[in-house]
């Protein structure tokens, strides 16, 4: 079954149990400043939940572009080394604005696997939050699943919330088992993060809502957000074991190892290099169609740190030009049927992509010059000195995570604090020659400036720091 289908089916399934299809929201959320990007499906719905908002529908379903690369929910570094995770993905949806619970919400999921999809329940493992006796009940009593293939699990995986404040509530996830050939213990083992036990969906009971200070406050009525991953299903329902081996993911990766020259599966060093760029053109592609422009804070500050991670990538696979825009087309060939707004955007992404990869390109190969003279003089196990990590983002535009990237392909370790040193000479080196002179209000303007500018190239001070910026 074809992803497009998937999507389908899935709004489909729910529509016809009385929900309302609602389109996408963008990546940006709107008026929440709490979050840096939609990370699931219930954001746009936040204020239904909160009681803040009526809405002229109880049920609604919904497909919904995210991104987990900064804040409370972040993937990024996992992007190419697991078989789960990316930065932008699709979470399908449904929801229930104080209308159904926790039995109507578990036996929606599991007549549309079971049923609708026709998934084996022998392959479904459930786990559900420790101290919820009646979503356990529903799930071994009702549904009838097996208890060999449920356990309860504690407040990191099956309590959820979508940062440190607002909706949050138990939750019970559904794992889909890819096989023993596949390493990775079941759900709530110790070795749970393997790959054979692939969570795919979360059903997410949303009971509170948890303010700044912690404290958890019911809402003004039980409600329902469940989301899943549609790379996920996609991989389960075309028989691979990893994300990348979908459809999705594969004319990305076709069109980047033609542009690259090197096929898919040369080498499972060349084979990550492929499946970030398939990622981060996602990434890339959908942050600039919703309005961010690469930065040095913010939200244009992770789209820029993840430009710079995919021109590193095509660089080692031996690309010198600029290639990543070109990737533009062959998603907005597969991916703008559904989202339009991305076919509408596709010159100004290519023109943006194009832009800063350019002016990247000047500096990344003098960078990797430099990083490589450090580290052929590091004596054996030593940290890549914070000195390096300074100058690689202070002049040459390394954001750090892009060095990390490095040191973790070389299995080096990198000195942050000699990195954090660096970084406060710096600033006291500044901040001296500035005072007296009557600049700093200068400075102001020019920073004020800086923001208002947002294509701006600001490499002055601050949002060099990996975390800069970042809300
Ligand atoms: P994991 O434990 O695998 O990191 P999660 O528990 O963080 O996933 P949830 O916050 O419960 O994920 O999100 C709901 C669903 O969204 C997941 O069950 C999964 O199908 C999907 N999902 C979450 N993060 C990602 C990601 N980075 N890439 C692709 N799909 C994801
Ligand atoms: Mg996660
Ligand atoms: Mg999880
Ligand atoms: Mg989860």
């Amino acid at each position: 079954m074809k992803s497009a289908a998937i999507r389908t089916a899935f709004l489909e399934f729910f529509a016809s149990q009385g929900h309302q299809i609602v389109p996408s929201s963008p990546l940006v959320p709107r008026n929440d400043p709490t979050l840096l990007f939609t990370n699931a499906g219930m954001v746009q719905f936040k204020d239904t939940f909160l009681g803040l908002e009526q809405r002229p529908y109880a049920r609604a379903v919904s497909t919904q572009r995210c991104m987990r690369a900064g804040g409370k929910h972040n993937d990024l570094e996992n992007v190419g080394y697991t078989a789960r995770h990316h930065t932008f993905f699709e979470m399908l949806g449904n929801f229930s604005f104080g209308d159904y619970f926790k039995r109507e919400a578990i036996r929606f999921a599991w007549r549309f696997l079971t049923e609708t999809l026709g998934l084996p329940a022998e392959k479904l493992w459930v786990t559900v939050y420790e101290k919820d006796d009646e979503a356990a009940a529903i799930w071994l009593d009702e549904m009838k699943v097996d208890a060999t293939r449920f356990s309860r699990c504690g407040d990191k995986d099956n309590f959820w919330s979508m940062g440190d404040t607002g909706p949050c509530g138990p939750c019970s996830e559904i794992f889909y088992d890819h096989g023993a050939e596949i390493p990775g213990g079941p759900p709530g083992s110790p070795d749970a993060d393997g790959d054979r036990y692939i969570e795919i969906w979360n059903l997410v009971f949303m009971q509170y809502d948890r303010d700044s200070s912690g404290k958890l406050t019911p809402l003004p009525k039980p409600s329902v957000d469940t989301g899943m991953g549609l790379e996920r299903l996609a991989a389960v329902l075309q028989g691979v074991h990893n994300n990348y081996d979908t459809d999705i993911f594969q004319v990305l990766i076709a069109a980047a190892a033609e542009l690259a020259a090197t096929p898919y599966g040369a080498s499972a060093e060349s084979d990550t290099s492929l499946r970030v760029l398939a990622d981060h053109i996602r990434a890339c592609s959908f942050l600039i169609t919703d309005g961010v422009m690469p930065s040095n804070e913010g939200r244009g500050y992770v789209l820029r740190r993840i430009i710079r991670r995919a021109v590193r990538h095509g660089r080692k696979l031996g690309v010198e030009d600029a290639f990543f825009y070109r990737l533009v087309a062959p998603l907005v060939a597969s991916m703008g049927d559904a989202y339009p707004e991305l076919r509408q955007a596709q010159h100004e992404v290519e023109r943006q992509l194009h832009r800063e990869e350019d002016k990247f390109r000047e500096t990344l190969q003098r960078g990797l010059d430099l990083l490589d003279e450090a580290i052929a003089k590091l004596p054996a196990g030593a940290p890549i000195p914070g000195e390096v990590i300074f100058r690689l983002s202070d002049t040459y535009g390394f954001p750090v995570d892009l060095t990390a990237d490095i040191a973790r392909e070389r299995g080096l370790e990198m000195d942050m604090a000699g990195f954090d040193a660096a970084l406060a000479e710096q600033r006291q080196r500044s901040r001296a020659a500035w005072s007296g002179s009557g600049a700093v209000k200068a400075e102001k303007i020019y920073h004020d400036l800086a923001m208002h500018l947002p294509a701006t190239e600001f490499l002055g001070y601050g949002g060099c720091d990996g975390a800069g910026g970042v809300l």
